[in-house]
């Protein structure tokens, strides 16, 4: 069945993380997993040349994040500007727990005003605590009710987070979700059906997590095949052309 991925990384993670991907090797990943494209973002705010690089070197494969720090000011911004309007960006992505700021914190505001001028949706890492938690990222949501957000993880690992993720979604209808490294399969039946079949998408998180294992969850979730067809393809094929200029 194919695919489209809503959340991957194109470089190296150091550190605990010690894992790494090329753009070829992703792109090998893909069509061994018959992923059709990706939504891709860099490693960090330092390297979104690397997204680029990959949207050239693969045309039609990726749709790019601009990988963005608040707390860089201005200069995120422009940046945001630039890869949208000259270099064919389709979106932010924000990681709260990597940069250390809190979800709803007022230094996105200039961020989320140039998502919405720009008409680009806001991908953003979820599940950890202090800076990343649903709830945080529902406030967000509710200050910015005319910015679409995709809530990476839709939770990540804990239980109780993965819960406020679907509570949060159903509250607020400009959040979406997303479920790599989530491992509850029956949320994402859960999520279909209580938040909205067309808000929850397929993502590898790749170089973290292996698409196979990611796939499992989804074809164990509960859902029908047509349903499950929604959720690796058409939720996101629906949801990214409507930011297609
Ligand atoms: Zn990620």
């Amino acid at each position: 069945m194919k695919k489209l991925d809503a959340h991957a990384h194109v470089g190296t993670f150091g550190g605990w993380a010690n894992v790494a991907i090329t753009a070829e090797e992703l792109v090998q990943q893909m069509d061994a997993c018959e992923i059709e494209k990706t939504v891709l973002c860099s490693t960090g705010s330092d390297d979104n040349f690397r997204t680029k690089e990959a949207m050239e070197a693969y045309p039609d494969r990726f749709w790019g994040l601009v990988y963005a720090n608040p707390l860089e000011g201005e200069k995120s911004v422009q940046e945001i500007y630039d890869l949208v309007q000259n270099k064919g960006f389709s979106g932010i992505k924000l990681n709260p727990l990597r940069h250390a700021y809190v979800a709803d914190a007022e230094c996105l505001d200039p961020i989320m005003e140039a998502a919405r001028e720009l008409h680009i949706p806001v991908f953003i890492h979820s599940g950890h605590a202090p800076y990343a938690l649903p709830w945080s990222i529902a406030l967000l949501a509710e200050r910015f009710p005319d910015v679409n957000i995709v809530m990476i993880h839709m939770g990540h690992g804990h239980g109780v987070y993965i819960d406020a993720a679907l509570k949060m979604a159903r509250r607020y209808s400009n959040l979406y979700l997303e479920m790599s490294g989530m491992p509850m399969n029956s949320k994402i039946k859960e999520a279909y059906e209580t938040v909205g079949s067309d808000r929850i998408f397929f993502g590898t998180d790749a170089p973290f997590h292996h698409p196979t294992i990611e796939m499992q969850k989804v074809i164990t979730s509960g859902l029908t095949e047509k349903e499950i067809e929604d959720v690796f393809y058409n939720n996101l094929q629906k949801f990214m052309a409507q930011y297609e200029k």
